[in-house]
């Protein structure tokens, strides 16, 4: 999985097409992630007295796959594909395909 939590992304398909979102959530077994804002879907809720919660429809954020979303880089704030390198030092670390900056 190449997008972490706090990156930002775009969706690039779908009714929310061309949004920008912070990932909050990363659903790693499913291959997908939560992003902040986008993707709701509206949620039937039943009334839940225990934690004082009303009754209703709410929007909720649903997963999106991670192949509809596309990360957008600080750097050039470009999406962007992530790249994988090495430091000197063996550490991994992403970098963005089009300016080359490390983030
Ligand atoms: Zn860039």
């Amino acid at each position: 999985m190449k997008i972490r939590n706090n990156d930002k992304v775009m969706i690039i398909s779908g009714k929310d097409k061309s949004k920008v979102g912070k990932v909050v959530k990363i659903l790693k077994d499913k291959n997908k992630v939560l992003v902040e804002g986008l993707n709701k879907v509206k949620k039937h809720v039943k009334p839940n007295p225990y934690k004082q919660e009303q009754g209703g429809i709410q929007d909720k954020e649903a997963p999106v796959d991670v192949s509809n979303v596309k990360v957008i880089c600080d750097a050039c704030t470009n999406p962007t594909k992530v790249g994988y390198r090495f430091t000197e030092d063996g550490k991994k670390i992403r970098y963005c395909r089009k300016c080359d900056e490390n983030f």
